[in-house]
Order: C-alpha cells, then structure tokens, then sequence
C-alpha cells in the first residue's frame, strides 16, 4: 500500500512521534520463478519495474541487486537534467525524460527537489561554437531550447565567473542557454521509484548478486545464477550499468560498449554563488550549486577503460584547474567528498534499449549520462519486455543499428553528462 506524503499526514505521524511510517519497500522471500527478473536496482532497473507494473499491469517481477538499492550510478551523478542532444532520433527521447521528471514527484508522491534551473554552455573555441549552433537548429525542430548569448550576458547570469577575458588563455566567446535543464535529488528518484514499484507489487532483492545467466536446451535465455540460488524467469532484463558486458559476457554475447570512469566531487556549503548549472565543454568542467550550497563539481571522463569507483588524480587536477581558470575565487574552496562510478558507452555515444540477439534476454544499457534518462528509458523499456517491440521513442535504439551502420552519433554526450 503506498502511504501518502499529504499534509494531512505529515502532521498526524508528527503527533506520534513519526513511529507509524511503513518502510519504503518490502523484503520478500526469493521465489525461485518470476515472470520478469530485471537485474539492478538503479534508477533505470527501478523506473523499468515501476512502468512495467503500472502501464502494463505485469506484477510478477523481482528486482535484483548487488549491492544495495541506490548504491550505483544513481547515487553518484551530479544530476544534471537536459536535453540539448544532437540527433533527431535522440532528441525526442530526452525531452519526453525531462518532461516526465518535471511531473515525477507528483507521480511518485515523493519531493524530488526538482529544480529546473537553467544550463549555460561557456563556449571557448569557434568550433565548439559550430558544434552548438548546429544542435541549436536541429532542437529548434523537436521543441528543446538552446539559445545564444554574449559574453556580458553571461557574466550579468554568473557573476562568479571571471575568468575567461580577453587575455586569457581560452577567451570566452559566447553561451548557449538551455533553460529546459534541470536538477533534482537523485537518492530520491531511487527511492520514489522503489517505493512507487512496490506498492504495484513488484519485489525489490537487495545483496542478491547475480553471478551469471542461464540458457535453456533451446538456447533461450531463461533464469540467473545468484549468490542466493537459481532464479528462473521467462524474460531477464539487465539494467546494471558498467557492468553489462560482465553478464552478457558469461553467454558469449558480445556488445557495442566499453566501461569508463567518471568522476566527481563536491565543496563545502557556501552562500549562493551560482543559480544555474555552467557547462565549460572546452574546458572539461562542469558545476552546479545544491540547495545546501555545496557546489557540485565534475569534469571529462577517464579515457582509459575501467571499472574504477573512485577518482583519478590527474583527473581531479585537470578539472581544478580547468575550475580555477574561470572561476579563480574558488581556490579558497574546501572540498567535502570526492567520488566516481563507472559507465558503459556504445560505440555511437548512444543507449541501447532492445532485445538481445538470444531469445530471452532485454538490455538497457550504454547510459552514459543516463540520469536524465531515467524516466524515459524506464518507460520505453518496459513498453519493449511487455510488449515484444521498441517503444516509439526508441526504435532507432536498437542493438542492430550497429549491424545495418545506422548509429545514432552523439559524440556530444561525452563533453557533458
Ligand atoms: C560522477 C558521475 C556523474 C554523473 N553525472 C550525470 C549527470 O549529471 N547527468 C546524467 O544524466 N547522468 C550522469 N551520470 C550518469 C548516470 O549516473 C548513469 O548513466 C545512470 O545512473 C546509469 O543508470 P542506473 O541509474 O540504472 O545505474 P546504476 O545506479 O549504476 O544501477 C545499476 C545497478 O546494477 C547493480 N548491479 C551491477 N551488476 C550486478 C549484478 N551482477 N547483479 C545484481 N546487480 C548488479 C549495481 O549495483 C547498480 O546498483 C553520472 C555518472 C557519474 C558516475
């Protein structure tokens, strides 16, 4: 049953003592046979059950996860919301996500903290002024906001910034506007969505490992192998991540992806300096300030392949100085933490939602910078498992594309998540 967040409520738990709140998900035992099995209980493992049981009323699913619920991917991104993409098949998608996350809290009854501020691209070199003028056009197609500005208007938005004038190293040359981008507290999509699944019935197994897949006489894909038994299931969905390639690789099925770290840190609080999150392409840095005031500060990926969770050192001193060049009043900012998760590509920069080529098997993977993502790869996912055909949205995200050349190029992804 999915408690209410009303008023109403808040108050009468508060009378007692808030000892009356029923825990946001359930612990169930493990069957050993479930229609759909989605492996991860990350935000897109999570947001595929919730679709799954309130679009297409399938209720016997089980969520199975590693570690704990929230504790990947999910958990360590700097939340950044947007949907300045490149491509017309990729474009649509991402502002049907942005436009479901503005209504999620509602939907979920959860507070998101959803904050839709506003990004400013700081353009730096005349090619990566090309680059975003051309993405301006094709927005213009799809109803995304990208607009330019001048350097004085993006120093009257952001005062912070007072690097990058004329004789600097890289001047600033324009700025791109994306008022669409948004921010929102990730641990609470995480939540909202376990707690949303839930209550339609679905069953959430955390500390459950799957260790690898399990095919039938036919070949089918038709259960895992756990650290707590066998499961079977008549379709096995992966959403975990970096590690996709682990689990396909134990049937011998090869994908389009490579795992790379990506990493991140965040400041002490300080008094509201920055109310947009900037984007320094040229630069590898991006940053944006929390409601608490902590600055949340990332830059470019590690290039070499890894499944490292921490943060590199030159990656660390690249971004701070990329970070001081323009904004050199932050050398006097103390750092709090410092993290970093690992990501899996496909070779296009784009997600792939499909059927795998062994019967049985579903795979959303390729999520590099796939928090935005979410609520549409969760619905389109769910629409593929329960209906046998990609959603709309995602037909062109298909695992053949690589097959018939047809990719869906979004190098522009990798500049910022
Ligand atoms: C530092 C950083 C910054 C980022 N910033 C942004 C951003 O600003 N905007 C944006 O859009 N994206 C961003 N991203 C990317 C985004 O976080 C991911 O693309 C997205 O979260 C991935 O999907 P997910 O939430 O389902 O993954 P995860 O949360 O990683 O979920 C996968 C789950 O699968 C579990 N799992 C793995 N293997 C197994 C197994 N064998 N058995 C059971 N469970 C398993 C894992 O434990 C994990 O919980 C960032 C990522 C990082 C690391």
């Amino acid at each position: 049953m999915n408690q209410k967040y009303s008023l109403a409520a808040l108050v009468g738990r508060a009378i007692t003592g808030h000892r009356s709140w029923k825990p946001l998900w359930r612990c169930h035992p493990l069957s050993e046979k479930y229609q759909t099995i989605i492996v991860g209980a990350g935000g897109h493992g999570l947001a595929t059950a919730y679709y799954l049981a309130k679009n297409h009323g399938v209720r016997n699913i089980a969520v199975l996860e590693r570690g704990w619920l929230g504790g990947g991917n999910v958990g360590r991104n700097t939340i950044t919301i947007r949907s300045n993409y490149l491509r017309d098949e990729s474009i649509p998608f991402y502002v049907e996500s942005v436009k479901l996350y503005e209504g999620l809290s509602r939907d979920l009854n959860l507070n998101l903290m959803h904050s839709k501020r506003g990004m400013i691209d700081i353009v730096q070199t005349w090619p990566r002024l090309r680059e975003l003028r051309r993405k301006q056009l094709a927005m213009d197609l799809h109803g995304s906001t990208y607009v330019q500005i001048g350097v004085d208007e993006i120093r009257r938005r952001i005062p912070a910034l007072a690097g990058g004038g004329p004789g600097s190293r890289l001047p600033i040359l324009a700025g791109m506007v994306h008022s669409d981008a948004a921010v929102n507290r990730h641990d609470a999509v995480a939540w909202g969505y376990a707690r949303a699944a839930d209550a339609l019935g679905v069953q959430i197994h955390q500390h459950t490992e799957v260790m690898r897949l399990l095919r039938n006489e036919s070949g089918k894909v038709c259960g895992v192998e756990t650290n707590r038994g066998k499961i079977m299931a008549d379709a096995v969905c992966l959403a975990v991540s970096g590690h996709t390639t682990t689990l396909t690789d134990t049937i011998g099925h090869g994908l389009p992806l490579r795992t790379f770290n990506l990493s991140a840190f965040v400041s002490e609080p300080v008094k509201p300096l920055v109310d947009v999150i900037v984007n320094c392409p040229d630069l590898g840095l991006y940053l944006s300030q929390t409601d608490k005031g902590e600055l949340v500060i990332g830059g470019a990926p590690d290039p070499g392949q890894s499944f490292r969770r921490g943060i590199k050192q030159k990656v660390f001193e690249d971004t701070v100085c990329a970070m001081l060049e323009l904004f050199p009043a932050f050398s006097r900012l103390k750092l709090l933490r410092q993290w970093g998760g690992h990501l899996d590509m496909a070779h296009d920069a784009s997600p792939i939602i499909s059927s795998a080529k062994i019967p049985g098997l579903f795979i959303s993977a390729g999520w590099w910078g796939g928090y935005k993502a979410i609520p549409a790869g969760g619905l389109t996912f769910a629409h593929l498992i329960a209906t046998g055909s990609p959603h709309p949205l995602a037909e062109s995200l298909v695992l053949d594309r690589f097959d018939r050349l047809n990719f869906v190029l979004e190098t522009g992804t990798t500049i910022s998540v």
